[in-house]
């Protein structure tokens, strides 16, 4: 998320809309009642029961042992993993179970995004290329302060949610306004997600007091609390916009109802030292004091931080995202990848918006990260390939704490997995793992389930219509142009 001086104060994001939009739909019209989000729930869970053998050239399990199995079946039963074992000893035993080929390809977990803004998909590509205050003030605010709406965060969702599962992501991490609409399409489509209640200390469309952001935010917690698919974090913008009040009531509820706490964490220098001069101590400084410094933390960016402060991430439990391509674009820094994980900090990674991105390709945007820590500790040994894939499937589930259920292909967990059928860019395979991080993979995904459902089957998407998102996104496009 971009950050810029407004006014007096450098406290403004693009998530943020100044004041809220006069076409605003009631933000209570589309909070997920308790009985119709338990309507909705019991209507899309109808296909997690099928028995499904799905037979893999390989299986990258990301197991504990980082284990890449060749030749072998991953057998899924009423949306869990039951087995996994060789081809031969599948179909005797497992001979009743359909049975799924895909033996040229490899099977992986799905993938995990672990920072993003969904909705904002629809202002992908709308002003590149500007400086920063620039950008944000004359054109992504004027733009969200006019079309946000429900409508708006829906269809932004639809298209983001298409993008990235057709490139084999199956859990977000989500921050934005509205997002009672972003989990209610998240269930519709059968996708995982931690959806953020957003809290700033500004009035927007979605709320108009703290107190306001925190009662919605509640509510929604309350109506997806025992959704199998969709849990909730708090997700307070950042220090800078969000004060100590606030922080202090999230810290000690976030305790109280075992829900992480999402949050932009030093993105820009600028942003640390003008918060160094306003309150005499850094961002992560106040947090500490709060007692926001725990394994309940996801702290994204970090492109600013001392070798203190990284043991102290460490000494805490804090989970670090990296959004390297969004961090590059608006040259905000780099984040210390290889320092944090050094000293033991669980890393994730996150594609941040499509408004700065400008795409939610998170094989790609590890790549970069992969690339990038190379390069900038000047070791090409740094962070081989599959060690790398734990930062988008194992570690993200640890970030999310989804580790149990997640991140893993293991007996006892969740199928969700894809498949990757390797094209001309992909082959000749030697190390399956470096050719998913080192090549364009993502436009090889194939087949995507979560919980056992099927949401891509031979990339068509099975949940989402494709040609209605098409519609839709062309008269955002002619109406936010406009
Ligand atoms: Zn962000």
């Amino acid at each position: 998320m971009r950050l810029a001086a407004h006014g007096q104060q450098r406290l403004l994001c693009t998530l943020l809309i100044p004041t809220p939009a006069p076409t605003m739909t009631n933000a209570n019209d589309h909070s997920p009642h308790h009985s119709d989000a338990a309507s909705q729930r019991s209507s899309s869970t109808s296909t997690e029961s099928q028995r499904l053998r799905i037979n893999a050239g390989w299986i990258i399990t990301m197991d504990q042992q980082l284990r890449v199995l060749e030749q072998h079946s991953l057998v899924v039963d009423n949306g869990l993993i039951i087995d996994c074992l060789p081809w031969a000893t599948a179909e005797q035993r497992y001979s009743d179970m359909a049975a799924e080929d895909h033996r040229t390809a490899i099977l992986m977990p799905g993938l995990i995004n672990a920072h993003t803004h969904l909705p904002m998909s629809l202002l992908r590509g709308f002003a590149d290329d500007k400086p920063l205050q620039d950008w944000l003030q004359n054109h992504i605010w004027p733009a969200e302060a006019a079309h946000m709406s429900t409508e708006f965060v829906r269809d932004g969702t639809r298209l983001a949610l298409a993008e990235s599962l057709l490139a084999g992501v199956t859990t977000v991490n989500d921050m934005y306004f509205f997002p009672n609409v972003t989990a209610s399409v998240c269930h519709e489509v059968g996708m995982r997600a931690t959806i953020g209640l957003i809290v700033i200390d500004f009035p927007t469309a979605w709320a108009s007091s703290v107190d306001e952001y925190f009662n919605r935010g509640l509510a929604l917690h309350d109506s997806w609390r025992d959704d199998k698919l969709i849990q909730t974090a708090f997700a307070p913008h950042a220090p800078y916009t969000v004060s100590k009040d606030p922080l202090e009531r999230i810290a000690m509820l976030s305790a109280e109802l075992s829900i992480p706490v999402h949050m932009h964490v030093h993105e820009t220098a600028h942003e640390v030292e003008q918060f160094k001069q306003q309150h005499g101590v850094r961002p992560l400084q106040r947090l500490d004091d709060i007692g926001l410094l725990n394994a309940d933390l996801i702290a994204v960016h970090l492109t600013q931080l001392t070798h203190r402060e990284i043991e102290r991430l460490a000494e805490t439990g804090v989970h670090a995202i990296h959004c390297p391509e969004s961090n590059l674009k608006l040259a905000s820094g780099f984040c210390p990848m290889a320092e944090l994980l050094d000293a033991g900090v669980t890393v994730a990674i996150g594609t941040d918006g499509a408004a700065s991105n400008n795409d939610l390709d998170l094989l790609a945007e590890l790549r970069t990260a992969s690339f990038l820590s190379k390069a900038l500790s000047a070791q090409a040994t740094r962070l081989p390939a599959l060690q790398a894939l734990r930062l988008i499937t194992i570690d993200a589930a640890k970030a999310l704490g989804l580790n149990q259920q997640i991140g893993s292909l293991e007996t006892g967990k969740s199928a969700d997995c894809i498949v990757i059928e390797p094209d001309f860019g992909m082959i000749p395979i030697y190390n399956p793992a470096a050719q998913v991080v080192y090549t364009n993979s993502s436009q090889c995904v194939t087949d995507v389930w979560v919980a056992g459902r099927r949401l891509v089957a031979n990339r068509q998407l099975q949940t989402l219509n494709a040609q209605a998102i098409r519609d839709s996104t062309q008269r955002w496009r002619n109406q936010i142009a406009s």
